[in-house]
């Protein structure tokens, strides 16, 4: 695995319950112009934040003991075609495994559910605007090949309703999880979103933040 990441070494709140690491990858299939990851969403991130994968996962295994899981984030984890052998090999390893996805890739998630030795132990997928509305969202022809700009599996799927199988998949999964929206600014974002997400979730736990501007991906969103 030659993926190069940032590793964030401890957290009390990305795991809910456990003391966890946070592994971001680098690349998204997405373009949110509120995004705080610009940098790592772009390509953008110094190199010095960057570790080789395999580095990240020796200091894991160092710190097995205080650690009850591993967050694999991003930018979009499941653009990693590793993704299966990663969880396999985190689980395998006594830690337990939480994805955060944008859910931009069904087909990733049937990859990683196939098996219950690469099955995640948590996933938290995020849920962003209404589903017709995920074309405004995906990257722009401008963003030339910046990490995950082009969609690996050369999808055709509307986004909206590659969101809408992600989801299903997840409720579907056995797998204990989430589902997260921001409460982004009216009059773009209102309750014609939450009227429009609100089936996606079905009776599982949906948790909606507020909206924090700074550091945002359209430095407008600052404001
Ligand atoms: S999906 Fe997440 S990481 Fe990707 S651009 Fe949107 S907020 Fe950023």
């Amino acid at each position: 695995m030659a993926t190069g990441v940032i590793l964030r070494k401890t957290s009390l709140i990305d795991y809910p319950g456990l003391v966890s690491a946070v592994i971001f990858f680098p690349g998204c299939n997405l373009r949110c112009p509120w995004c705080h990851n610009g940098e790592l969403v772009t390509g953008k991130t110094p190199s010095a934040g960057f570790i080789p994968l395999e580095e990240a996962l020796g200091r894991l295994e160092k710190r097995r003991r205080v650690l009850g899981g591993v967050v694999l984030s991003g930018g979009e984890p499941t653009l990693v075609p590793e993704l299966p052998e990663l969880t396999g090999r985190i689980r395998a390893a006594g830690l337990k495994v939480k994805l955060d996805t944008n859910g931009m890739l069904p087909q990733a998630l049937e990859k990683l559910f196939a098996s219950e030795k690469t099955k995640p132990d948590y996933i938290a997928l995020d849920l962003k605007l209404a589903p017709e509305r995920y074309g405004e969202l995906l990257p722009r022809p401008e963003d030339g090949n910046s990490p995950g700009a082009a969609d690996p599996e050369g999808n055709k799927t509307p986004a909206g309703e590659r969101l809408r199988r992600s989801a299903a998949l997840i409720r579907g999964s056995g797998i204990r999880h989430e589902f997260r929206s921001l409460r982004l600014p009216a009059p773009y974002f209102g309750q014609g979103d939450l009227a429009a997400l609100a089936p996606l979730t079905g009776t599982s736990p949906w948790h909606i933040r507020p909206f924090l501007p700074g550091n945002c991906l359209d430095p407008r969103w600052n404001t």
